[in-house]
């Protein structure tokens, strides 16, 4: 088990598309005020309501390979068709800093992150199954089916991989899954 005094430098979430990461990261933002959110690159069209800089900074695919070679990622994966990625300059300034600082990212991402800060802590976060879990992405109708086929594919591998991570939490209940997650992160 992980040195848990480290707990508060750098934190990855990760788990499946439609599991509920979203609105566990921003009622957390809410509630510490202490705690950094990266703001990753994507080259996905933005959703209804999503803001550039605020949600994801929107690249096309030209910028995000341009960065990939300025080396200015601290890693990035491609996921249902669409790049993702964490820009480097920011969180290893905030880092320095001292800040606390969360990385909402899916597996490969995780992987790379768990090499370049082996100190980091890694929370996996676990719908109850996968057909609850269908339910919800369906349920959000942002995706196309070809989308949703992907993510679930990709939410079947990801789970496999859960056992590689230093805390599984179960997102069964919104509040209960967030207070096991503030406990986790040690914010109470
Ligand atoms: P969505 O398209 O639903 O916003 O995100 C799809 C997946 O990409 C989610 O699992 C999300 O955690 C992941 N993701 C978001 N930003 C990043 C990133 O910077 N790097 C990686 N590797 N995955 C990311």
């Amino acid at each position: 088990m992980k040195d848990t005094s480290s707990i508060g430098i750098l934190t990855v979430l990760t788990g499946p598309s439609g599991v509920g990461k979203g609105s566990l990261v921003k009622k957390i933002l809410e509630r510490h005020n202490e705690i950094w959110l990266s703001v990753s690159a994507t080259t996905r069209h933005p959703r209804e309501g999503e803001k550039y800089g605020e949600h994801y900074f929107f690249f096309d695919q030209k910028e995000f390979k341009d960065l990939i070679e300025k080396d200015g990622f601290l890693e990035w994966a491609k996921f249902a068709g669409n790049f993702y990625g964490t820009p480097k300059k920011e969180v290893c300034q905030k880092l320095s800093n001292g800040n606390k600082v969360l990385l909402e990212i899916e597996l490969e991402g995780a992987r790379q992150i768990r090499k370049s800060f082996p100190e980091g802590v890694q929370i996996f976060i676990a719908p109850p199954n996968l057909e609850e879990l269908e339910k919800r992405i369906r349920g959000r109708g942002t995706e196309s089916e070809e989308s949703i086929n992907a993510r679930l594919n990709r939410a079947k591998k990801e789970m496999q991989a859960m056992n590689e991570f230093d805390f599984v939490i179960i997102n069964d209940d919104l509040n209960k899954a967030l207070l096991k997650l503030e406990e986790t992160m040690k914010l109470i």
